[in-house]
């Protein structure tokens, strides 16, 4: 379990258990809204080319257009850091928690 003495060495799956393991899906969806200041994906030339509006996709998993790879700027994000991210192309490829090792449930 992470806590604040070991978060810095946390992985994402730690952290994801302490932060967000207890709550619904829906509350999880609503958590987007506290990070979606940090996302870099309305930079992103992916995103551009393909006229995606969301943000956010290592919460909220693929984008709806298809798209091809022209650069991710996850690894510049806090959120990255923060979390323990170790992906990238979200929008293409999934959440991190879909990513991770964590089952859906966890
Ligand atoms: S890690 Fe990527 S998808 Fe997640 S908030 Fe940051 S820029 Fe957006
Ligand atoms: S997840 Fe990465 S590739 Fe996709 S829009 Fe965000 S920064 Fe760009």
């Amino acid at each position: 379990m992470a806590d604040i003495e070991n978060w810095g060495d946390a992985t994402f799956e730690e952290k994801y258990r302490s932060l967000m393991g207890g709550m619904t899906p829906e509350a999880q969806k609503r958590s987007v809204e506290n990070v979606v200041h940090l996302c870099q994906c309305s930079k992103c030339p992916t995103r551009a080319a393909c006229g995606e509006e969301d943000l956010v996709f290592c919460i909220l998993g693929k984008m709806s257009h298809p798209a091809e790879q022209k650069g991710c700027l996850c690894s510049s994000c806090s959120l990255t850091k923060t979390m323990s991210l170790r992906w990238d192309y979200y929008c293409l490829r999934g959440s991190a928690l879909e990513l991770s090792d964590l089952k859906p449930s966890e």
